[in-house]
């Protein structure tokens, strides 16, 4: 698996630890509130006091990250930065709980030792549960309850404390055992996910353009331009159709091959998408014929940019061996009208427009009249 793929594993990884302890916001400071009236049994009510505000504190912190995180949405490449920003945040939080194993220890109460045991066990518990989605995050939460299981037999040594201490453990390595299996299981679901979705959009790529020019294809051409005529009709917006086809390309492949041929086309392909605007519907018609749908543009805009992919075009010289070729097009405007009832309408009258560029001596721009004219009305080259 490539570094970015990676990345992008560790960043889904990212999102679905935050995802599952962002339901901490319910139910954590409530737990927190319990422990700390519990605890004042055992501690002067100031000490629990303390550890209730300062826990809310990093509670309410902690969820902040979070928020903040899924709200920046960041790329792969910052996945670490937010992790390290998650562990620290999050961190506080396995300190204050475990931090009940040194301070509220009171050696001898037994009430007090299986409390705090619990908490304890439940936190580790809950930890794995919570934190296995991302491997590092899971160990960096663990760092503190593992080190504060050899707090009792410290704090009292016994034999029992000794035995608290080697249960707690024995239940950590398991707990840690499973969570390892269930992030193996979680990340082959991720990479799963990532590796449909980019099947999915080389699938949708592959069938919407064209191999060559990287233009949308046929197809979606008149999907899109079928789509954008309904909605020139709801909205009575202007909508203007061009017609580009390069003029005598057979020659130029007659002379320097399909491959040179192509080379043209991609260029001047390349050449026109330059003054195609975001929301233009630019596609290969097939050969070297191409479309332009242009919602909600007047006539003069539509003439004015497909006088401007002529020239752009005109302007070309393309070193072919032998050869430089001086590529020209025809271009057939036509303009949207109640008339034209589907794409095929308007493309029949953007195609006839084109035509007659080609006999009025190619390298011209001609629009057509709307639907019932009598005449295409040509712009000089
Ligand atoms: P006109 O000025 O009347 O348009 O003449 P023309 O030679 O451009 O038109 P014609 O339709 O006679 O020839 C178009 C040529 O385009 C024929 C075909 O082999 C070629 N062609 C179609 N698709 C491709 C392609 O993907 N690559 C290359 N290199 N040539 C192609
Ligand atoms: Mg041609
Ligand atoms: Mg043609």
């Amino acid at each position: 698996m490539i570094a970015d793929q990676r990345a992008r594993v560790r960043l889904a990884q990212l999102h679905l630890y935050v995802d599952v302890h962002r339901n901490d916001r319910y139910v954590a400071p409530v737990l927190a509130v319990i422990a700390a009236l519990l605890l004042s049994h055992w501690v002067p009510v100031s000490w629990a006091l303390g550890w209730l505000v300062l826990e809310l504190l990093i509670i309410a912190h902690y969820l902040w990250v979070y928020r903040r995180f899924k709200r920046a949405d960041p790329p792969p490449s910052e996945e670490r930065r937010w992790a390290n920003r998650i562990a620290l945040a999050h961190g506080a939080h396995m300190l204050a709980w475990s931090s009940l194993v040194v301070w509220a220890w009171q050696p001898g109460d037994f009430g007090n030792l299986m409390f705090v045991m619990l908490v304890h066990v439940g936190l580790i518990s809950l930890t794995v549960s919570m934190s296995n989605a991302h491997l590092r995050l899971l160990w960096l939460d663990m760092t503190f309850p593992v080190l504060a299981l050899i707090a009792p037999p410290l704090l009292e040594p016994s034999g029992f404390n000794l035995g608290l201490s080697l249960f707690g453990i024995s239940f950590c390595a398991l707990m840690v055992l499973v969570g390892r299996q269930i992030n193996a299981a979680t990340t082959e679901a991720i990479e799963l996910r990532q590796r449909n979705e980019q099947l999915i959009q080389e699938l949708h790529s592959q069938a919407t353009r064209d191999a060559l020019t990287g233009l949308i294809n046929r197809r979606y051409l008149l999907e899109t331009g079928t789509r954008l005529l309904q909605q020139r009709h709801r909205s009575g917006e202007p909508l203007a159709l061009l017609i580009i086809d390069l003029d005598h390309f057979k020659r130029i492949n007659d002379q320097h091959g399909h491959l040179g041929g192509d080379e043209v086309l991609v260029a001047v392909v390349g050449t026109c998408a330059q003054h195609v605007r975001a929301g233009d519907c630019f596609g290969r018609l097939g050969g070297e014929e191409f479309a332009l749908v242009l919602p909600d543009t007047q006539l003069a805009q539509a003439r004015d940019l497909a006088e401007r992919l002529r020239s752009a075009t005109a302007a070309l010289a393309i070193s072919l061996p032998g050869e430089t070729i001086r590529p020209t097009n025809s271009v057939g405007l036509a303009m949207a009208t109640d008339g034209d009832t589907t794409l095929s309408d308007l493309l029949r009258r953007a195609d006839a427009a084109m035509y007659e560029a080609k006999a009025g001596g190619r390298n011209r721009v001609v629009c057509a009249r709307p639907a019932g004219g009598s005449r295409a009305d040509p712009v000089p080259a």
